[in-house]
């Protein structure tokens, strides 16, 4: 009989405890809506702010309603405007180019190396390109599945080219790149607190910057009203008098239910991801040269947090990776395939954006259609990674020396 796994990939951890007694706590008090608040009472999201800027190590940070609704807000508040081109990953989920497109604005597709990074090369190439001749010049870049790109490059690239940089750190949250926190590089970034993330509201999400103008913004764009002077982590009521009449209040905060959940576990947030880690490391130990698959080496400039991990099958038919899905599908070890030419479930590629075409990109299709990816909740024994590694090792060996590899 072939080993089965029986563990659930979209299980995450119960939320803990003492979160739960928060959060009934404010249920029991009524005043849920953020600046809805007793005298002399701050408020869960306000805490949860200065607390979030305190760990990433920002200045300021806002609490918003989605990952998503962050990367909009911050886009917005960095000055992006309709029919501006953004630069963004090819490899990255859909939210991203999404952002951008609910600005009216353009994403401009930045290819990925083999890394899983961007490809810093075709960085440098869009920003000699036309397309950028006097418009809002930003780059939207994205963290995707952890994989942190050399930062030092990236930024020398960028400020050159002055080019805005706004971090995607749906998946870094907790990471660094040469022990600068990801996040800390760019003029602004943004955070998900969505179930499959770091942190687990079920919704949510957070802009952090150093900018007081941009965060100012960014605090009316979320749906501030007059309030604004709540916030623990904003700047002082000056920054927002050039901003108040101009700037739309477009909905879109948390809720003092979710950020009273996410206090508990933002204390918790290192030990987290060191357990991430752990697990990781097993499948990756369990992985190492099996035969036509490739491991993504990680720089030692990068401490990432292994919530999910992927390999390669680089130059397999499709067909051939079709059959190590299905293979170990039936042994109960769930893989996703970014480069399926159909967007299925969560995953999607950059030509399946229709709203936002791109011209094809050869050497990043290569890389693309290779990508397979597993989630790692902390649900997982480091026992189960092994039985992970063990099964996937198997099946990706029978089908390669099936010769269709
Ligand atoms: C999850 C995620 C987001 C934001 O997603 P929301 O569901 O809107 O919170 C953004 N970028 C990446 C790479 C993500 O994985």
């Amino acid at each position: 009989m072939p080993e089965i796994f029986t563990g659930s990939f979209t299980q995450q951890e119960p939320i803990p405890e003492e979160a739960i007694d928060a959060a009934v706590a404010v249920m029991r008090s009524g005043r849920l809506h953020r600046y809805n608040v007793a005298d002399g009472e701050a408020g869960d999201v306000a805490l949860l702010e200065q607390e979030f800027a305190e760990a990433m190590g920002a200045r300021y940070a806002l609490a918003t309603a989605s990952g998503g609704a962050a990367i909009a807000t911050a886009l917005r508040a960095a000055g992006v405007r309709a029919g501006d081109a953004v630069l963004t990953n090819a490899f990255t989920l859909a939210p991203v180019p999404g952002a951008i497109a609910s600005l009216g604005a353009v994403p401009v597709y930045v290819g990925v190396t083999e890394g899983l990074v961007i490809d810093l090369d075709h960085l440098a190439q869009r920003l000699d390109s036309d397309a950028f001749e006097g418009r809002a010049k930003v780059l939207l870049l994205s963290h995707m599945r952890g994989h942190i790109c050399d930062m030092d490059r990236l930024m020398a690239i960028c400020d050159i080219a002055g080019v805005r940089v706004i971090e995607d750190c749906a998946h870094t949250m907790g990471a660094a790149w040469r022990g600068v926190p990801s996040g800390r590089h760019g003029v602004a970034a943004c955070y998900s607190t969505q179930t499959y993330k770091h942190l687990n509201s079920g919704e949510g999400g957070f802009v952090t910057s150093d900018d007081s103008d941009l965060m100012a913004r960014a605090v009316i764009l979320s749906g501030s009203y007059m309030l604004y002077e709540r916030h623990l982590a904003a700047p002082g009521p000056d920054a927002y008098e050039a901003a108040k009449y101009v700037t739309p209040n477009v909905s879109g905060r948390m809720d003092n239910l979710r950020a009273a959940i996410l206090r508990p576990q933002l204390r918790n947030l290192s030990a987290q991801c060191g357990r991430w880690n752990e697990r990781y490391g097993r499948v990756e130990e369990g992985l190492r040269d099996t035969p036509g698959l490739t491991l993504i080496e990680r720089p030692e400039q990068e401490r990432y947090v292994g919530s999910s991990i992927q390999f390669l099958l680089l130059d397999w038919s499709d067909q051939a990776i079709d059959q190590v899905l299905q293979r170990c599908a039936a042994r109960g070890v769930e893989l996703k395939w970014f480069g399926g030419a159909e967007p299925t479930g969560f995953t999607s590629r950059y030509d399946s954006w229709r709203y936002a075409p791109s011209e094809a990109m050869p050497k990043t299709d290569r890389i693309l259609e290779s990508i397979v990816d597993m989630r790692l909740p902390l649900t997982f024994s480091l026992e189960d990674c092994d039985t992970l590694a063990r099964i996937i090792r198997a099946e990706v060996g029978a089908v390669w020396q099936g010769g269709t590899g």
